[in-house]
């Protein structure tokens, strides 16, 4: 069986990253999440430039093996994936339509506060099932380290708190 293979374009190359779901919340792609920086193309050759999202984040070598598998799939020579850290990852990137898929799923998206914020002002997260402010938080750290778990003691529901970076 020939598979039928044209050429790889830049926008090609966006569109099936752009359904690469990130690991930890499978309803946001990683495009979305900003992880994905630049992409260039040259005779069906593509690099990808990312950002990790979070220092350290488990999730990393996960979402690396997806974009290699993906853009092979779509006949991709070779796939080089580059890091850059010249602009740090920052939850400011998110748009509001991605902190709404966020809410959604059940995890209260970044503030506009930096976690430390969060940590020393008693600054209470909304709740993202209720809306409610009646929250606290019960650990530093929720299924991974990028985020934090929080009680609502109004619906009585823990949940996920996206942490800012
Ligand atoms: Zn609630």
């Amino acid at each position: 069986m020939v598979k039928e293979v044209s050429d790889i374009t830049v926008q090609k190359v966006w569109d099936v990253l752009n359904q690469i779901p990130d690991p930890d919340i499978p309803v946001i792609s990683i495009v979305e999440l900003g992880i994905v920086r630049n992409v260039a193309v040259k005779d069906n050759n593509v690099e990808v430039i990312i950002t990790p999202s979070y220092s350290g984040c488990p999730a990393m070598h996960v979402f690396k093996e997806d974009i290699i598998t993906t853009l092979t799939n779509i006949g991709a020579k070779k796939v080089e994936i580059s890091i850059t850290h010249s602009l740090a990852w920052t939850t400011d990137w998110l748009s509001n339509n991605v902190k709404e898929k966020l809410k959604n799923y059940g995890i209260a998206p970044p503030e506009q506060n930096s976690e430390t914020e969060v940590l020393f002002s008693n600054k209470k997260i909304t709740c993202p099932f209720c809306s409610g402010t009646y929250t606290k938080r019960t650990s530093q750290f929720g299924s991974t380290p990028c985020k934090a778990l929080w009680y609502c003691n109004n619906c009585q529901q823990p949940f996920e708190y996206f942490k800012c970076y």
